[in-house]
């Protein structure tokens, strides 16, 4: 009777993700654009709006070049046609083993547990991804991970894998700890950032109790999207002996130079998150106001390299299709 009860009950998380933005223009109310402002959003995008109440607190009023407005808020510049930029940069559909399994590099295979993600990103490479949005279960996806003993780590990827309930997650957890071969999950997850309630005493229980050692990454581009209450609870989750890692992707208008950049690096560090990545802008259709040169973005991670310890300088990395690992860009 009580477990019915129980079962009814709409996790907190759940009505906060109900607060977000996903119409264009209540948005731009709630940042009061003005009307010459308003008429850079685009209204109906392709890829939906989607932002937490949180980060949308975080943009200034009225400025269209806030680095937090422009990773989320649909603007006309996704209009514009960029040569060679193209629909599935990464090509992640060649790696596609089932529905929800993309086997890319040795030792490793991602599972893109759900389409629904906390936020949507406006570079997002998996924006055009045909998602298995049907099939809740993962029998397939289990089964040929249990046929392949060389893979040895588990991501759980998306959309973000936060979006399932606890109890779907649980339910993963004890079918992978049933497989021998399986040493390490690992998490990439953007809620931290947007919905930091998502991390609730029921899902901190769950990473508590398994028996496989979790990484848990967050994805983070820009210093103002951390505030106190996000440090706590990554705190919640480093207690429990899981490393806190970050990737960033290098994005123009965003944190394209050297003090936001640098920034950015000490807020992470300073809360023991370790910078793990500072992803190239995959080229996906939409997103070519976002890019960079290459040789910009060695400058700017020679400038971090130069400024503080070792473990803050994140790897300068481009995802080259084919390659058996992401490349890594000398500086
Ligand atoms: C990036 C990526 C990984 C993880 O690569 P690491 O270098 O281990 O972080 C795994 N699978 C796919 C499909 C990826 O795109
Ligand atoms: S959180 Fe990740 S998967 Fe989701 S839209 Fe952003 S970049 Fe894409």
């Amino acid at each position: 009777m009580n477990l019915l009860l129980k079962s009814k009950q709409v996790p907190n998380w759940r009505k906060i993700q109900r607060n977000n933005f996903t119409q264009v223009n209540l948005l731009a109310d709630f940042l009061q654009l003005s009307k010459e402002n308003r008429d850079q959003l685009l209204s109906r995008p392709r890829f939906p709006l989607n932002l937490p109440l949180r980060l949308a607190s975080k943009i200034e009023k009225n400025n269209l070049n806030d680095p937090i407005l422009r990773q989320f808020v649909p603007l006309v510049d996704e209009l514009k046609i960029t040569p060679d930029f193209v629909s599935d940069p990464v090509q992640d559909q060649t790696f596609q083993k089932t529905n929800k399994i993309l086997h890319k590099y040795n030792k490793r295979a991602l599972i893109v547990t759900t389409s629904a993600c906390a936020m949507n990103c406006r570079f997002c490479f998996r924006q055009n991804f045909p998602y298995e949005t049907e099939e809740k279960k993962f029998d397939l996806d289990l089964e040929y991970i249990k046929e392949n003993p060389t893979i040895s780590e588990i991501i759980l990827s998306g959309g973000d894998p936060l979006s399932l309930s606890n109890e779907s997650l649980a339910e993963l957890f004890s079918s992978l700890r049933d497989i021998d071969h399986i040493k390490r999950i690992r998490f990439h997850s953007r809620f931290p950032i947007g919905i930091p309630e998502r991390i609730d005493p029921p899902f901190l229980d769950l990473l508590k109790n398994c028996s496989k050692q979790i990484f848990f990454i967050i994805h983070c581009n820009h210093p103002r999207e951390i505030d106190a209450d996000i440090a706590s609870t990554l705190k919640k989750i480093q207690c429990l002996g899981i490393p806190v890692l970050n990737q960033s992707v290098l994005l123009k208008g965003v944190n394209d130079d050297e003090e936001t950049l640098l920034e950015l690096s000490v807020a992470l560090v300073d809360i023991g998150v370790i910078p793990y990545y500072l992803h190239c802008l995959d080229p996906v259709q939409g997103a070519g106001h976002f890019a960079l040169t290459e040789e910009r973005a060695r400058e700017l991670i020679r400038y971090l390299q130069q400024n503080q310890s070792g473990y803050s300088v994140p790897r300068l990395v481009r995802e080259v299709p084919g390659k058996p690992s992401k490349t890594f860009i000398n500086h």
